[in-house]
Parts: C-alpha cells; sequence; structure tokens
C-alpha cells in the first residue's frame, strides 16, 4: 500500500517535471499563467491535469485543438512513479535524494534533446542533488566524507580539459558547457570508477547512433543519462 502512495507522489512530481521541460526553456513563469495546452494556449480544466489517467482519457489529444500531446508527457510521469518507487525500495525515505536527482537529471535530458542546451539553474540544481546522494551513499558505508565534493570537480576538470583540448585539435565545440555540470554531476554521485563507466557507455551508444543515422550534432545528456541509470542499477542489485 506505502508503494501506492510512494507512485502517486512520484507521478505528480514528474508532471511537475514537464511543467519545468516546457517552461524554463522558453522563458516562462513556473506558476503563471496556470497549465495550458501548448499548441491553442487554452487553459486546462481540472480533469485535464490529473497525471497519467488525462493523458488516456483524452486518447493522446487537446480537449480543444485535437492536437496530440507529446508522449514525453506521458513518459515523464511514468518515469517519475518508478523513480520514486525505486528509490524508496532501495533507501527507505532518504530515498527522496536519489528521486529528486533522477528526476531532475531526466528533466535536464528532455530539455537537452529538445532544446540542444541545458539551463544552468536546474544542471547546478542536480549537482547538488548528486553530491547529496554521494554524501547520503558514503554515509551509509563509512566513507570518507569529502569525497563526493572532489569526485565532482576531479570530473569536471577532466571534462574541461577535454572540451579545450580535443576543441583545439578539431578546432570547434565537441562538448557543450553544460556537459561539464553533467560530468560533475556523474562524479559526485556515482565515485569517480562508475562515473568513467557511465560515460563510456554513453559514448559508445552516441557513436553507434550517430554513426547509423549520419547524424553528426546530437545532444550528450540523454546518453550521459542512460549511462547514469544503468549504473544506479547495477549499483544497487
Ligand atoms: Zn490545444
Amino acid at each position: 500500500m506505502e508503494f501506492l502512495f510512494v507512485f502517486v507522489f512520484g507521478i505528480i512530481f514528474g508532471s511537475f517535471a514537464n511543467v519545468l521541460i516546457y517552461r524554463i526553456p522558453n522563458n516562462l513563469n513556473l506558476y503563471l499563467p496556470f497549465s495550458f495546452c501548448p499548441q491553442c494556449k487554452k487553459a486546462l480544466l481540472w480533469r485535464d491535469k490529473i497525471p497519467l489517467i488525462s493523458y488516456l482519457f483524452l486518447n493522446k489529444k487537446c480537449r480543444y485543438c485535437q492536437n496530440k500531446i507529446p508522449l514525453w508527457y506521458f513518459l515523464s510521469e511514468c518515469l517519475g512513479g518508478f523513480f520514486a518507487v525505486f528509490s524508496f525500495y532501495h533507501y527507505g525515505i532518504g530515498g527522496i535524494i536519489c528521486f529528486f536527482l533522477c528526476l531532475l537529471f531526466y528533466t535536464l535530458c528532455v530539455i537537452d534533446w529538445y532544446f540542444l542546451e541545458i539551463p544552468d539553474i536546474l544542471s547546478f540544481l542536480t549537482l547538488g542533488f548528486g553530491i547529496c546522494y554521494g554524501f547520503y551513499q558514503d554515509f551509509n558505508t563509512f566513507y570518507s566524507l569529502t569525497n563526493p565534493f572532489l569526485n565532482a570537480f576531479c570530473l569536471m576538470g577532466i571534462a574541461s580539459f577535454l572540451r579545450l583540448f580535443i576543441g583545439g585539435i578539431y578546432n570547434k565545440e565537441v562538448m557543450g558547457e553544460g556537459d561539464i555540470i553533467i560530468f560533475g554531476i556523474l562524479g559526485g554521485s556515482l565515485g569517480i570508477f562508475y562515473a568513467f563507466v557511465a560515460i563510456f557507455i554513453a559514448a559508445i551508444t552516441t557513436l553507434c547512433i550517430m554513426l547509423i543515422t549520419k547524424t553528426y550534432k546530437m545532444p550528450f545528456v540523454p546518453f550521459l543519462f542512460v549511462g547514469f541509470l544503468s549504473l544506479l542499477i547495477i549499483k544497487t542489485l
């Protein structure tokens, strides 16, 4: 029964992630105006705002203009529920840190996918949760408490070096500035070894997709997120 409450908690915040994904890159206020359809701008009824249920009940379309509601609206809510149950199952009440880390990281991943940019306010907030998650894990294992900070800075240093060094060789930008903070999130939350494994998974996946689709400008954060999530799940097995 408690897992049902946790799942509902997760989908509500998953729904809030949708608000962040749409409003932050479009420079809109997070609270006002109240929820509206991005296509026809009509305000939504309360019954159109129920996470998961409204999407299915409206048959994936806006009530007024009949335009399709993007799938990621539904996906964010499902993932919110999954992150909450996963975090609570593994860490109990302390899992709240893991939950917000996953949800904010996912938010960054969708924003990067659609807008090819990463809002600083969200990436620094996620970095904060990443370091807190590292501390939480260290606290459980009585490991050195300074490590998550050092790990985050170490990974950010390596990312900055790669950006300047490889960028200098090829004379073009190989990584966005925002990706440096994402490396910090990986280092702070997973530790240096697992962060490198996550980056390796992300790099190999990106390379394969680039070769298959012959697209050479791709957002990197979604792949780093896949690497992060795989390692997070493997670490808790
Ligand atoms: Zn509409």
